[in-house]
């Protein structure tokens, strides 16, 4: 899934990680000849790339970004009393997660890149 650089980190290593816009972390070296990122080197090459557009496999895996926190928690619901919202296509807010417990029963849910 393609998301946007919003930012950067290095690891324990020195190695940049560039932060996207869903809430991952990718590494993003300049190891040639292998991975050519002469750009991550400098301020104004990383500078350059925000709002780019990297693959997340992480998304594609649908696994959270480790510092997640909650914000804000549905009430409970079931079949009858389900927000009308929940049953139409949407989306969530950029960096935003959601996580749907199913208590009892089974849930067809179905998702996708828009
Ligand atoms: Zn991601």
């Amino acid at each position: 899934m393609k998301r946007q650089i919003c930012g950067y980190d290095k690891d324990d290593r020195g190695d940049w990680i560039a932060r996207l816009d869903c809430g991952h972390g990718q590494h993003v070296r300049h190891k040639p000849p292998f991975t050519n990122r002469p750009w991550v080197e400098t301020a104004d090459g990383r500078a350059g790339k925000l709002g780019a557009e990297l693959d997340c496999v992480r998304c594609d895996r649908f696994e959270f970004p480790e510092d997640l926190t909650s914000y804000r928690r549905t009430p409970d619901f079931d079949e009858t009393s389900i927000p009308a919202g929940l049953l139409k296509d949407h989306s969530t807010k950029t960096g935003t997660w959601g996580l749907i417990r199913v208590q009892s029963g089974e849930l067809q849910y179905t998702a996708g890149e828009q």
